[in-house]
């Protein structure tokens, strides 16, 4: 087979996503699928629908647009913040799109009356992890003007939280944002259909929380995928953590000093390395680099040491493995690493399942 490739195993990605969605739902909270770190891909949104979601969200317009064309039959929503130059592709191809800037509210709104159609928002509450949200004071106004839009229906309140500050979605941070919601609902004669907590981030509240109040919406995408939560990076009970494998090859095996010798200066990569002498080692190259995947995101699945990457190449101490070359080597990535592996062209995407059998391919 060819490498670089990413060993995709759908029944794992329905497994996790089955799990959760009963899980939350257990306390009657949503489980809306966030597949922007497999870059909306059309087989695994057919697999998270198979398993029950109802909703995807993506960050990229682009994403959604493949898949609202590709036939996926779900509500979509875009996540992160809109940009007011796609107004028009955004109420195209999402249902939902979360916002917290006003003027790009009545751009959406315009361009949904231009289509004869109503757009959906969720505004976004800046709780202390200070990426995309409006600040809680400014809350009332911003409403008040977003009711008066026409073509703009308000749904609901989010926030995000663990993303830019690694601020926790506690407990307190959960309450207020569901007391926000029952101000803004009351001063304003709504009732909202969502209100959305957070992300995969939200687990440790959820597992401890007495009342998940108003909460009844998470964005979850790194624990469907890689089976574990963002926090300590822990995995969850009863999930698989291998669903996505990075695999490549040896291509050249010897026996070379362990320091570079010669005139020092900087690398390819503008760095000057410090290495320790261990004499005569064995090292290994393998035919994936930065161009591949976020080599730093990557665990090796024998007992070996990376020891550094180039563009298509990763340097690595075979230790006591007894590699030749043209053998494969498998590394679990973390969510950096996936990332960089789904958005490269030049990794194969290789999807293993029995899921057939459910009708996904
Ligand atoms: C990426 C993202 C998510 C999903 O985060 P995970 O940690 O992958 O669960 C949810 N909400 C927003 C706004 C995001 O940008």
């Amino acid at each position: 087979m060819a490498t670089p490739r990413l060993e995709i195993n759908l029944d794992k990605i329905a497994h996790n996503t089955k799990v959760l969605s009963q899980l939350y739902g257990s306390k009657s909270i949503d489980v809306c699928a966030v597949t922007k770190v497999v870059c909306g891909d059309l087989t695994i949104a057919k697999c998270l629908v198979t398993a029950g979601i109802t909703m995807i969200a993506d960050s990229k317009v682009a994403n959604l647009k493949k898949m609202r064309k590709g036939d996926i039959n779900a509500t979509f929503l875009l996540i992160g913040t809109p940009l007011l130059s796609q107004a028009a592709e955004i109420v195209e191809w999402a249902d939902i799109s979360h916002n917290s800037e006003p003027a790009v509210i009545a751009e959406l709104g315009r361009q949904a009356l231009k289509k004869g159609i109503n757009h959906q928002i969720i505004l976004m509450i800046e709780m202390g992890d200070l990426r995309e949200g409006i600040m809680p004071e400014s809350l009332d106004e911003v409403v008040n003007e977003v009711l008066k839009l026409e073509g703009i229906e308000l749904i609901g309140l989010g926030t995000n939280l663990a993303c830019f500050g690694s601020i926790q979605p506690s407990q307190e941070k959960m309450n207020s944002l569901s007391k926000l919601s029952d101000q803004v609902e009351r001063k304003f004669h709504l009732k909202f259909r969502y209100v959305s907590g957070g992300n995969s981030a939200n687990y440790n509240w959820f597992k401890s929380t007495h009342s998940t109040e108003r909460i009844n919406q998470l964005r979850i995408g790194e624990s469907i995928f890689l089976g574990v939560e963002p926090v300590h990076r822990h995995p969850i009970p009863d999930l698989f953590t291998d669903a996505f494998t990075v695999v490549t090859e040896v291509c050249e095996l010897k026996i070379k000093p362990s320091v570079p010798y010669g005139e020092t200066g900087q690398n390819a990569f503008g760095h000057v390395l410090q290495f320790t002498d261990k004499g005569e080692i064995p090292r290994a190259i393998l035919g994936m680099g930065l161009q591949d995947v976020d080599v730093s995101g990557l665990r090796p699945m024998l007992d070996i040491d990376i020891l550094g990457a180039g563009s298509d190449q990763m340097i690595i101490d075979p230790k006591n493995t007894d590699l030749r070359v043209g053998d494969e080597v498998s590394f679990m990535p973390n969510y950096a690493a996936l990332l960089s592996a789904m958005t490269s062209p030049y990794v194969e995407k290789s999807m293993t399942l029995s899921c057939e059998r459910e009708g996904i391919l």
